[in-house]
Parts: structure tokens; C-alpha cells; sequence
């Protein structure tokens, strides 16, 4: 058996068998596999990439919802709107520079 965890509110592990593939849950696991939407990446769940993947993207939704929370909806909207707006702009340390001389 090989076990992989599953991140969710209250993680937990499920096992599978090394020989056949076949997936081991524990009473409440499959309704908890379901809920979570990891239905379509079981298989996944085994995989190092996939799973360092759903890490990055948890902390940066973690770190996105605290933003919001400490500046307030408006200002954190602004933000991201802005951000999109520079992501692809040639001259965005020049509008860095900008936002920081303004609001110095
Ligand atoms: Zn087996």
C-alpha cells in the first residue's frame, strides 16, 4: 500500500495497492474525495508534480484571501485589476515606480 494525502479543511490519506492499483477508502473518504472535486485527479493524488502543483495553488489562494481581507475589497479589486492591466505592459517598473512615487 501507498499512501497519499488528501488536502482538504481536515486532510486525510488514502492507500492504494501497489500490485493491482486498486484505491482503499475508509468509510466517509469517497463522499469526502467527491465533495472536494478530486473525483477526475484521483490518480493524481499519487503523483509528486501534481500534488506540489495543488500546494502552490492552495497557498496562493490562502495568501490572495488574506490580502482581501486585511485591505478591503476595494483596494485589493484595484490591485488585481492593475496587475492584470501590467503583467503584460513593457514599461511596468516604470509604473511601479510611479505607484510608489504617488503614494509616498
Ligand atoms: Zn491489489
Amino acid at each position: 500500500m501507498i499512501r497519499a494525502r488528501v488536502d482538504i479543511d481536515e486532510p486525510f490519506y488514502l492507500e492504494k495497492c501497489v500490485a493491482c492499483g486498486g484505491i482503499w477508502f475508509d468509510k466517509g473518504e469517497r463522499r469526502k474525495i467527491i465533495e472536494g472535486n478530486f473525483t477526475e485527479h484521483l490518480k493524481d493524488l499519487w503523483s509528486r508534480s501534481w500534488q506540489s502543483k495543488q500546494r502552490k495553488e492552495q497557498s496562493r489562494t490562502r495568501f490572495l484571501e488574506i490580502n482581501e481581507e486585511v485591505l478591503g475589497k476595494e483596494v485589493f479589486q484595484a490591485i488585481i485589476e492593475l496587475a492584470e492591466q501590467l503583467k503584460q505592459h513593457p514599461e511596468k517598473g516604470r509604473a511601479i515606480a510611479l505607484l510608489q512615487q504617488e503614494i509616498s
